[in-house]
Order: C-alpha cells, then sequence, then structure tokens
C-alpha cells in the first residue's frame, strides 16, 4: 500500500493503478472526470469481485495489469469480515 501513485488526468480522463485491498491483484482504472456531473461510481476488482468507488462521470473501465497474490480463487464477500 505503500507504493500510491498520484492520479493523472489525461484528456479529462483519470488514470490510475491500484492494488485490490483483498486479492492483491493490480490494476488500471480509466474513468472520466473532467466532465461535469461527476459522481460516485463502481467498479469491480477484475480477479476478485470486490467494489470500489471513485468520483466519475461514467462507468470506469478497468483493466488487469496483474493476477491476485493470495493463491485463492474465492470471490470477495461483504460478509467475510
Ligand atoms: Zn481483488
Amino acid at each position: 500500500m505503500k507504493h500510491a501513485v498520484d492520479p493523472d488526468v489525461v484528456g479529462g480522463m483519470s488514470i490510475f493503478e491500484k492494488s485490490c485491498a483483498f486479492c492483491g491483484a493490480r490494476f488500471r482504472v480509466l474513468a472520466v472526470r473532467a466532465a461535469p456531473g461527476a459522481h460516485p461510481e463502481e467498479y469491480d476488482c477484475p480477479e476478485c469481485g470486490m467494489t470500489y468507488r471513485t468520483e466519475a462521470a461514467g462507468e470506469p473501465e478497468v483493466q488487469l495489469l496483474s493476477r491476485r497474490t493470495d493463491g485463492r480463487s474465492d470471490r470477495y464477500q461483504q460478509t467475510m469480515f
């Protein structure tokens, strides 16, 4: 979690990388941010399905960068903790 990357805003797109807190997968999130009407949008970890939120004007696009690191294959469940 020390590897946080400051969000880059490129052509109205907010692009940042995230490590899943549940499974350790890394993925890139592309969200339209500069448009008016930005609001919380949900996106899911592509490996375990854990839900995150970001401010965006539309549904964020998620690109998997590296596979999960916890060695498991279960899906994130809200009731686990
Ligand atoms: Zn995950």
